[in-house]
């Protein structure tokens, strides 16, 4: 074991961990936010098409195509735009980017779990600023960091903070603020103004949640033209392959169908959310697709998460005093939600008796 090898910050960090990825088609699987329905049949239509010819060749470098359909939805210019091997990518670009050697990273608590690794993989310093009790906003101090990661809504309590908090806090803070918009659209309303408006901004999305394209991994981020250069710079050569330019560009020509999508998750969403309350669980007002919920009395979290396991359900749980009380079930088809609906029902009901 030469461990010596490894730089020191390696060494006593840990990795990220996802949630599981189990193989098998018994498994209900409501435990990583992935879309439950196909996407876009264009899109499936557009991969039987691909000319393994293009296999040969370097895919676009700065993905222009992409970036224009990018810039067109949101109203800017190419260069507004960076694009990104899943937004997780431009996340840790933004580590680089934006703090220095002796900087810090900011973020809520709690908040996307991948936040304190990036700071860890940077090695720099991780300034959390807690929620209050009910998760909900608190203005972080001004020159707290170079670099604050703002998840809107919230993951993974799932609620939303309100445009104006955001919109003050993105006024007067000192260093870049990044809104993290994975889930944005299963909510109400959006920020992404807010990154053609103030120079520190930065509005970043994904297609792995409302676009259904988990595997195919591209994200993007919005901002004022020279922080998407900085980021342009750091990147690797071709971040993104050519099958996931191409993929990504036809689901972008297809929001009817995205929209229809999350249209029906919501309508899961809401009829969980009584369904749930009906059985005596505190649920979050989600604007996600996903619940942030607190079982009754009679069971912890930590004992529904087990239980539901053992009925092949999958959802998650995150130990901590705060989180440690809650479970996050992602939003499935019709099925796979009712009989989530069913196996709760069941184990509360032998917690009572
Ligand atoms: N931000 C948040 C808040 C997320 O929950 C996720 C998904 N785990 C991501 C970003 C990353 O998404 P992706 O890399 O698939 O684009």
């Amino acid at each position: 074991m030469r461990s010596e090898l490894i730089r020191k910050s390696v060494q006593q960090m840990t990795g990220y961990v996802p949630g599981e990825q189990p193989q098998g088609q018994t498994i209900i699987k409501l435990n990583t936010n992935e879309n439950p329905y196909p996407p876009s049949p264009r899109v499936v239509e557009a991969l039987h098409q691909l000319d393994p010819d293009v296999f040969r060749k370097y895919p676009n470098p700065v993905a222009d195509d992409l970036r224009s359909r990018i810039a067109e939805l949101h109203g800017c210019s190419v260069e507004n735009v960076f694009v990104g091997n899943g937004s997780d990518e431009a996340l840790a670009l933004c580590t680089r980017a934006f703090v220095e050697n002796d900087g810090n990273i900011g973020y809520f608590e709690p908040s996307y779990s991948l936040y304190p690794i990036l700071a860890d993989i940077r090695d720099v310093r991780k300034s959390p600023v807690d929620l209050d009790e009910t998760f909900g906003w608190v203005t972080p101090p001004v020159d707290l960091c170079p670099l604050f990661f703002l998840t809107n809504p919230n993951a993974p309590t799932s609620m939303r903070f309100s445009r104006s908090d955001v919109e003050s806090f993105c006024r007067s803070f000192r260093g870049v603020v990044l809104i993290d918009e994975a889930y944005v659209d299963f909510a109400d309303e959006h920020c992404m103004d807010f990154a053609l408006e103030y120079e520190n901004v930065l509005v970043l999305r994904t297609l792995s949640k409302s676009f259904s394209l988990a595997g195919v991994r591209v994200g993007y981020v919005v901002g004022a033209v020279t922080l998407i250069a900085a980021m342009m710079k750091l990147k690797d050569s071709y971040n993104l392959d050519c099958i996931a330019q191409d993929l990504a560009l036809v689901a972008l020509n297809d929001m009817d169908y995205m929209r229809s999508n999350t249209k029906r998750i919501i309508a899961s969403r809401e009829k969980l959310t009584a369904d749930l309350s009906d059985v005596g669980f505190e649920v979050c007002g989600s604007q996600t697709n996903f619940l942030w919920t607190k079982p009754p009395a009679v069971i912890s979290a930590s004992d529904l998460f087990v239980k539901l396991r053992d009925c092949g359900i999958l959802v998650r749980y995150f130990p901590g005093p705060k989180t440690g009380h809650y479970i996050r079930i992602t939003i499935g088809t019709e099925k796979e939600v009712a009989v989530l609906l069913d196996a709760v029902q069941h184990i509360v009901k032998d917690g009572i008796a």
